[in-house]
């Protein structure tokens, strides 16, 4: 079966931004990468003491609005997400639902009260995807911390790490899904 990932965005989310993404996330995975039509979402989903997503509240609605089973999911959402165990996620992914899911909130530079800046995010984003994907591609973290499948604590790793695998998880991606 070839490998397939299907990108999700909740509400609007730049179109060529997404067809950077996709493009980049085929040379990594050598998958098939295509745009699916956004998730519609208001804010009323949100906890509202909060003004975050619960993470099993958006994983509910992307299954049963995509309840195939038809390769990888990847949901991009702008909400900042948040899960039991952990205050704030950048992402999470759910292996056995082969769902992944990424945070743009907390990767804007200007959430960090610095300048925007179109590039960061989508570099940062593409990090973050990498390694999301890469657990549904039968990755663990990676003590290195360049490689994508690092497990970065806050933006400053996500920052020092590249979009890549280093050539341990590069041998090692893809076997459960080739
Ligand atoms: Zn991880
Ligand atoms: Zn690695």
């Amino acid at each position: 079966m070839e490998a397939k990932i299907r990108i999700v965005p909740v509400n609007a989310v730049d179109g060529a931004f997404l067809d950077r993404l996709a493009l980049c996330l085929e040379e990594r995975f050598l998958a098939r990468a295509r745009v699916e039509r956004s998730l519609a979402l208001s804010r009323s989903a949100l906890n509202a003491t909060r003004g975050q997503l619960f993470l099993s509240t958006l994983s509910a609605k992307v299954l049963s609005a995509h309840p195939e089973q038809d390769g990888a999911l990847l949901v991009l959402t702008d909400f900042d997400l948040y899960k039991t165990s952990h205050r704030f996620i950048f992402g999470d992914a759910d292996e056995a639902q082969s769902l992944a899911i990424v945070s743009l909130h907390r990767l804007r530079p200007e959430f960090y009260s610095e300048e925007r800046d179109p590039n960061v995010l989508f570099q940062r984003t593409l990090k973050e995807c990498v390694h999301e994907l890469g657990h549904l591609f039968g990755l663990k973290h990676c003590f290195n911390a360049r490689c994508g499948m690092y497990y970065a604590n806050s933006i400053f790793e996500t920052d020092n790490k590249t979009s890549y695998f280093c050539e341990t998880c590069d041998r090692r991606v893809g076997r459960a899904h080739r």
